[in-house]
C-alpha cells in the first residue's frame, strides 16, 4: 500500500508500522497509510531553528514576497493532480477550487504585501515618537523575525488552503513552517508540498510536513517558535495546557469551534430582493464543503412573524441541491471527509434534537448522484427548527461539522443581537437587511462576539465574497468559543511572528537603524542635487538647505485667481475680526508649490521620472506676507519598485522596461524664524539605471 511520506530535516521519509488507512471518501476505496512513527522530532526543531530559520531571516521582506509569487506561479501548473486528490476527500470541483487555488490566491496576496515593508530584513512598526524637549530624544518599534518555528497543527477540512493560508504568512515574516495536517485528508497536503518541495523555490529547511501524529514535537517547542492550530475545541484545550507551551509562554493560536449565525432583518420581506439572497446565501452555507467549514453558518436567526415563509423558501431551495459524486458535473454536494466524521456529525445533530426537529433532509438516507450512499460518507442537508432559542444552549454550543443549520426566531433586533451573542464567541456572523441603521445596530451591539460581520443587500450581494470566505488581507479569527486567536490579516498576520522590540536613541541613531530618515536627525549635504542621483546612488539623509523666498501679498492674489481658491482668509479686504487668523494668509497648497518650486533644480532631464505624490501634508503656522521660506529637503526612505510583468506587447506602457525605486522626501516647510510653516513627504519615481534616460 501506498504509505505517505513526511519531508523532514530535508528529506522524504517514511515512518515505521503501518500507520493509520486513509480512505477514498467517495467510494471508501483505501488510498494510503500514514504514520511518523520513528521520526526525530525534536531533530526536527532544531533543524528548523538552526538551518530554515537563518536561511529565511536573512531574506528581505521584497525577496521572500517574490519567492511566495514564485511558489504560487509554480503550483498553478500542477492543478490537474491536485484537483484528482481532492474529489476523493469528498469535494466538488467548486470546494476544490476553494481549497487549492483559495490557498495559491493567499500566496499571491501575500507576495503583494511585500509592498508593504521596506526592502529590509526586518519591519517599522507604526509612527515614531519624539521623547525630548530638545528633539535629540526618540522611540521607534522595529519587528525582527522570532528565532524560532511556526508550527501549524491543522484541521481536515482544507488540506491545501489550510496549509497555504499559513505558511505564506510565517513566510513573509522570515520564519520556516512544520505544517502538520489533519491525517486523514493528508495525501493531498502531502502532494502539494511534493511540488514546493521539488519547486526548489524554497530555500533549505523552510518546511517540513508531517503525515500523521506530532510524536513528542511539542515537548521541544521553545519560545521563539509560533503554535497555531486549528480543529477542535477539545484538542486545543488539551494542547494549549501542554507544560512546555506554558513554560516556555509559546504563542499559541487557536481556532477552534464557533457556531457562526445570520440574522435576517426584519425589514426584509419575500418582495425583496434581499430575501434570496439571504436564502442563498444559507444554502452556500450549508452544501459548500459539505458543511465542513470553520465559517458555515449554523444558526440562522429570522423575525418570528417569518419563520414560515423563510423555511419554506429555504426547504425549496435546498431540495433543488444535487448531492453524489463530485466527479459528476451536475453534482452540488459531494460527501464528507470520511465516514468517522459522518458519525460525529450525526451524533451533534443527536444532541442538538434534544430541542430542536428536523424541517428539511433526514439522518438516515440521502439520494446521491453516481455513487454508493453505503460505501461514501454521504449526509442529506439537515435543517433544523428551534421555536425556543432562548431557552436551550445546546443550538448555541453544539457545532455539527456537516450540512446542518439551524433556523430559529427572533422578536427585535435586541433580540437578535443577544442571541447572536450565545455562540460565545463566532469566526463570522452575517445580517442581511435594506437598512444600514438596523446593521449599525447589529455591527455595534454583536461585534464584540464575532471576529468578521457581513452586512448583506443588493447593492453588494454581487460582488460578496461570502459569508463563508477568510480573505487573505482581513483578519480571520474570533473570540471566545471560536478560539481568541487571529490568523491572516494582511501586515497583522506577519506580525505575529515577529518580535516588536521599542527602540530609544538619538534621530541620527534611529535613522541609521532602521534606514528611515527621522526628523531632526543629521543631514547628508553634498554639491550634488538628490534629483541629480540615481536610485541607487541615494544615501537615506541626503539632504538640501534652499534658497529663501518671499511671500507676498500679490503671490497670494495671484495663487487665488489661478487656483480658484477664495476663501476670506485669503483676501486681504476681508475683516479678520472673530478669525483665526491676523491678516491675509498665504494658501497651504501656495506654500507647498513654492517649496516645489524651491527644491527642485533643474530644467534638464534627470534621474526623476516623475512626481508620484504625497503621503501626508500638514500646514502648521500661517504664513502672512512678507515671511521668509525656506525649504529642508531630506531622502527619507527608498522602496524599490519591480517592473510590471507583460505578457502580452499590447498590454506594454511606456515606461513599463525602465527600472526604477520609489523615493520618499521629507519636506519640512520653514519660515525665517526657524520654525515650521508645513511638513509633508512627498514620493517620486527615480530610474536605477544610467543607460535608460
Ligand atoms: P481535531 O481532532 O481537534 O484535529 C485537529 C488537528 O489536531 C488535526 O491535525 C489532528 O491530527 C490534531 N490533533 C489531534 N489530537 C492531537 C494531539 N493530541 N496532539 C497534537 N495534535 C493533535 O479536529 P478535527 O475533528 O480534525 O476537526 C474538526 C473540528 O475542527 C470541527 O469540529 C471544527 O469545529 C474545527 N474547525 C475549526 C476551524 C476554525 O478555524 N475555527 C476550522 C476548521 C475546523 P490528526 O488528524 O492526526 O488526529
Amino acid at each position: 500500500m501506498n504509505k505517505l511520506e513526511n519531508f523532514v530535516e530535508g528529506r522524504w521519509i517514511q515512518g515505521d508500522g503501518d500507520g493509520q488507512i486513509l480512505c477514498d471518501a467517495v467510494t471508501g476505496q483505501t488510498i494510503a497509510s500514514a504514520t511518523t512513527q520513528g521520526l526525530d522530532f525534536k531533530a526536527m526543531i532544531d533543524y528548523a531553528h538552526t538551518v530554515g530559520n537563518p536561511n529565511l531571516r536573512k531574506l528581505t521582506f521584497h525577496e521572500r514576497g517574490r519567492m511566495l509569487r514564485a511558489l504560487a506561479m509554480h503550483l498553478k501548473n500542477h492543478l490537474d493532480k491536485f484537483y484528482a486528490l481532492s474529489y476523493k476527500t469528498g469535494a466538488t470541483k467548486a470546494d476544490s477550487w476553494i481549497d487549492i487555488e483559495g490557498g495559491i490566491g493567499n500566496l499571491f496576496s501575500y507576495a503583494s504585501l511585500r509592498k508593504k515593508f521596506n526592502d529590509e530584513v526586518f519591519a517599522v512598526d507604526g509612527e515614531s515618537l519624539n521623547l525630548s524637549k530638545n528633539n535629540t530624544f526618540m522611540g521607534h518599534h522595529i519587528l525582527v523575525p522570532k528565532e524560532g518555528v511556526a508550527i501549524h497543527i491543522n484541521a481536515f477540512n482544507f488540506p491545501v488552503w489550510g496549509m497555504l493560508e499559513k505558511v505564506a504568512v510565517n513566510w513573509l515574516a522570515g520564519v520556516p513552517a512544520i505544517v502538520k495536517p489533519a491525517t486523514i485528508t493528508s495525501f493531498l497536503t502531502e502532494a502539494v508540498v511534493k511540488e514546493i518541495i521539488a519547486s526548489n523555490i524554497l530555500p533549505e529547511g523552510a518546511l517540513q510536513l508531517l503525515c500523521g501524529n506530532v510524536g513528542d514535537l511539542l515537548d521541544h517547542v521553545t519560545s521563539q517558535d509560533v503554535i497555531t492550530f486549528t480543529g477542535s475545541k477539545s484538542t486545543a484545550l488539551k494542547l494549549k495546557k501542554h507544560d512546555r507551551i506554558l513554560n516556555e509562554s509559546v504563542p499559541f493560536n487557536m481556532e477552534a469551534d464557533s457556531l457562526n449565525c445570520i440574522v435576517l432583518g426584519d425589514d426584509v420581506t419575500p418582495q425583496h430582493a434581499e430575501w434570496d439572497i439571504f436564502v442563498k446565501e444559507i444554502r452556500k452555507e450549508m452544501t459548500v464543503k459539505a458543511g465542513q467549514k470553520c465559517t458555515a453558518i449554523r444558526r440562522i436567526f429570522v423575525p418570528e412573524n417569518k419563520m414560515e415563509d423563510v423555511w419554506k423558501s429555504l426547504n425549496q431551495s435546498l431540495s433543488q441541491t444535487v448531492i453524489g459524486n463530485p466527479l459528476n458535473d451536475k453534482v452540488r454536494m459531494g460527501s464528507l471527509v470520511g465516514k468517522s466524521q459522518r458519525e460525529e456529525v450525526k451524533q451533534q445533530v443527536q444532541k442538538l434534537l434534544a430541542s430542536s426537529q428536523i424541517i428539511f433532509g433526514s439522518l438516515d438516507s440521502v439520494e446521491v448522484v453516481d455513487a454508493d450512499s453505503n460505501k461514501g460518507a454521504f449526509l442529506s442537508p439537515l435543517l433544523l427548527m428551534n421555536e425556543k432559542p432562548f431557552a436551550s444552549t445546546a443550538v448555541h454550543e453544539t457545532e455539527a461539522f456537516g450540512p446542518v443549520s439551524t433556523i430559529m426566531p427572533y422578536k427585535n433586533l435586541d433580540e437578535a443581537i443577544a442571541l447572536s451573542k450565545m455562540g460565545r464567541g463566532s469566526l463570522c456572523s452575517s445580517i442581511v437587511t435594506t437598512r444600514d441603521k438596523i446593521a449599525k445596530e447589529y455591527v455595534l451591539g454583536a461585534g464584540t462576539h464575532h471576529g468578521r460581520i457581513l452586512v448583506l443587500n443588493k447593492e453588494c450581494a454581487k460582488e460578496s465574497t461570502g459569508h463563508g470566505s477568510p480573505l487573505p488581507m482581513l483578519v480571520h479569527g474570533g473570540p471566545g468559543r471560536a478560539g481568541g486567536g487571529e490568523e491572516m490579516g494582511g501586515v497583522r498576520g506577519v506580525k505575529h511572528y515577529m518580535q516588536r522590540v521599542a527602540v530609544q536613541g538619538s534621530p541620527t541613531t534611529i535613522t541609521n537603524i532602521t534606514n528611515i530618515y527621522q526628523q531632526y536627525a543629521t543631514g547628508i549635504e553634498s554639491d550634488v542635487h538628490p534629483f541629480k542621483k540615481y536610485f541607487e546612488e541615494l544615501n537615506i539623509g541626503d539632504q538640501i538647505i534652499t534658497q529663501k523666498r518671499t511671500i507676498t501679498s500679490e503671490d497670494i492674489d495671484r495663487f487665488a485667481d489661478l487656483s480658484g481658491d477664495h476663501f476670506y482668509a485669503h483676501i486681504k479686504t476681508t475683516n479678520f475680526d472673530g478669525t483665526m487668523f491676523e491678516q491675509q494668509v498665504a494658501h497651504g497648497y501656495f506654500i507647498m508649490s513654492v517649496a516645489a518650486g524651491l527644491f527642485v533644480d533643474s530644467y534638464e532631464k534627470n534621474p526623476v521620472l516623475l512626481n508620484y505624490g504625497i503621503d501626508e501634508l500638514r500646514f502648521t503656522k500661517p504664513v502672512y506676507p512678507g515671511t521668509e521660506i525656506y525649504i529642508r529637503f531630506t531622502c527619507k526612505e527608498k522602496l524599490p519598485s519591480d517592473n510590471r510583468i507583460i505578457n502580452k506587447p499590447e498590454d506594454f506602457k511606456r515606461g513599463d522596461d525602465i527600472e526604477k525605486g520609489i523615493v520618499k522626501w521629507l519636506v519640512e516647510m520653514v519660515d525665517e524664524t526657524g520654525e515650521q510653516v508645513g511638513i509633508t513627504t512627498i514620493l517620486t519615481m527615480v530610474a536605477k539605471n544610467r543607460s535608460v534616460i
